[in-house]
């Protein structure tokens, strides 16, 4: 019998203390997503998986009664075969979100510490918590890509992680050439490289580095996440994978992994989305043209449009954004409030369906005359 007297909440302290942003509540009636919420806060695609994906996905679902292949053989082969980067280097997810928890516990002892931009994507943060370590945060650079420089400078002999998002979310920029060589240089072997591409298949076309091929010159341990939820159009199905260093660190990946943990038909929709890569390139390029379209509007009501290179803008304009958000959310579309740079903050509005986005800019444009 545990000892009644000694205090033992539950959730334990350490749980309780974990600092994490809650996700919106979007009520789902029926069990699907309302027609009439624009929901331009999550960075879903508006468009549906490739129609290769959903056959292949109902082609798996007929094998439901079996467990899928957790080494994911056939996806990892189809990957393998176009990253150059070998099946036992690549670890998949349920969504890459689940890699970055376990990128943290791979690496990171209690009271280690992990180096952060801020703001970014929160869950390596939210892994990171969950082993005691330390997350040392440092802002981005105003342009919104992480600040590579400041980051090195917070480097501690008990730094252990550390997390480059690029492009970053939430601001959308990515970092250049000269700054991710300079990272995978600079940062000791002793310390984990995380860097998440979830945005990758967005940025390429324009110059942008080759963050697998600058990698090969690192000495020290390194992962790269990417997804299937934001190019490839399948949030809903889970996943992500993560192309690792060496088979070594994949086989501390295997380790704390649950089995089983991508589904069937997920793992199916992946392959055959990966191989239907012109889908993917239809749908990049159908976002990029309207991200640009709301770009001008948005300028020509006066905001400031950061650079991005991803299904998102995340703009600013002299009065609250949080006000703005929430005033958009009365009328049916939601977008996300960011309490970045500044007091005012700033909004990032995700790339939707041509429809959505005049809807928002509209929206936007009355608010900003009632107000
Ligand atoms: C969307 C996103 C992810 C992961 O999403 P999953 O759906 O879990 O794959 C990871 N990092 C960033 C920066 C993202 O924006």
């Amino acid at each position: 019998m545990p000892d009644q007297n000694i205090p033992h909440p539950i959730p334990v302290p350490s749980v309780e203390a974990i600092d994490f942003p809650a996700l919106p509540l979007m009520p789902e009636a029926g069990g699907r997503p309302s027609g009439d919420l624009a929901r331009l806060n999550l960075n879903e695609a508006p468009m549906s998986p490739s129609p290769l994906a959903l056959a292949a996905a109902q082609e798996a679902l007929a094998d439901s009664h079996r467990y899928p292949d957790h080494h994911a053989g056939a996806l990892a082969g189809t990957i393998a075969a176009r990253t150059g980067i070998t099946a036992d280097r690549i670890v998949f997810g349920n969504g890459s979100g689940e890699l970055l928890v376990q990128c943290a516990q791979v690496a990171l002892d209690r009271g280690d510490e992990a180096v952060m931009p801020d703001p970014t994507f929160p869950t390596c943060g939210k892994g990171v918590q969950m082993t005691g370590a330390h997350i040392v945060k440092v802002p981005l650079r105003p342009d919104g890509a992480n600040d590579v420089a400041a980051m090195l400078s917070a480097i501690t002999p008990r730094t252990r992680l550390l997390y480059l998002c690029t492009p970053n979310n939430p601001t959308g920029n990515l970092l250049g050439e000269a700054e991710l060589e300079r990272a995978i240089r600079e940062v000791p072997a002793t310390c984990l490289l995380v860097i998440d591409e979830a945005y990758f298949e967005f940025a390429g076309g324009g110059g942008e580095p080759d963050t697998l091929t600058l990698l090969r010159s690192r000495t020290g341990p390194w992962v790269v996440t990417r997804t299937f939820s934001k190019a490839y159009c399948m949030a809903g199905l889970r996943v992500g994978y993560a192309l690792c260093s060496d088979e070594g660190l994949k086989r501390g990946f295997s380790r704390i992994r649950h089995n089983f943990n991508v589904s069937r038909p997920s793992l199916a929709a992946a392959r055959a989305a990966f191989e239907d890569e012109a889908y993917m390139r239809a749908a990049v390029a159908e976002t990029v043209a309207r991200r640009e379209q709301l770009r001008a509007g948005l300028e020509r009501l006066g905001f400031a449009v950061l650079p991005s290179f991803a299904n998102f803008l995340t703009v600013r304009f002299n009065g609250s954004a949080a006000a703005l958000a929430q005033a958009l959310h009365g009328q049916g579309i939601a977008v996300q409030a960011l309490g970045w740079p500044d007091a005012n903050g700033s909004l990032r509005i995700t790339i939707g369906a041509a429809e959505e986005n005049e809807r928002v800019l509209a929206a936007i444009e009355n608010q900003l005359e009632a107000a």
